[in-house]
C-alpha cells in the first residue's frame, strides 16, 4: 500500500509520479539469502534503494507476499494481465518479456493468481 504518491526515474531518465494506491509486485529471489532474505529487504524501509521497488516499500507497506518456489516473475505478470499496469518500465529494467513488474490493484478486482501446481502462500 502506498499512502501517497512518490517520484520514480523509469528507464531512460523519465521522471514519474507513482498514485497513492495498492500494488501487486513480481519479483525473484536469485540473490544471496534468498526468498527469506529478499522479503526482509522489502519489508525494511531502511535502506538504500537500489530497485524501483525499493522507492515503494520505502515509501509504503507490504501487506504480504505470495511465494511460488522455482517461480517465474514474468508468467506470474502474464497471467495477472487483467490489472493496470501504472508505470511501463516500473521493475522490469532487465525485462525483455514484460511491460512492467509492477501492476496495480484497484479495490474491488479479484486476481486469479496462476498455480501450476506451485506452492503459494500469503505472508500477513
Ligand atoms: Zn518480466
Amino acid at each position: 500500500m502506498l499512502p501517497a504518491p512518490i517520484g520514480v526515474v523509469l528507464p531512460h531518465g523519465r521522471d514519474v509520479l507513482l498514485p497513492a494506491g495498492r500494488y501487486l509486485y513480481a519479483g525473484s529471489a536469485r540473490g544471496p539469502g534468498g526468498m527469506r532474505a529478499r522479503l526482509a529487504r522489502h519489508q525494511r524501509a531502511d535502506k538504500t534503494p537500489h530497485w524501483h521497488i525499493d522507492l515503494l516499500t520505502m515509501a509504503g507497506t507490504m501487506a504480504g507476499a505470495w511465494i511460488f518456489p522455482g517461480g517465474d516473475e514474468c508468467a506470474i505478470v502474464a497471467g495477472l494481465g487483467h490489472l493496470p499496469v501504472p508505470l511501463p518500465g516500473f521493475g522490469s529494467s532487465d525485462c525483455r518479456r514484460c511491460v512492467s513488474h509492477l501492476l496495480a490493484w484497484p479495490d474491488g478486482i479479484g486476481i486469479d493468481l496462476p498455480d501450476g501446481g506451485l506452492a503459494s502462500k500469503w505472508l500477513p
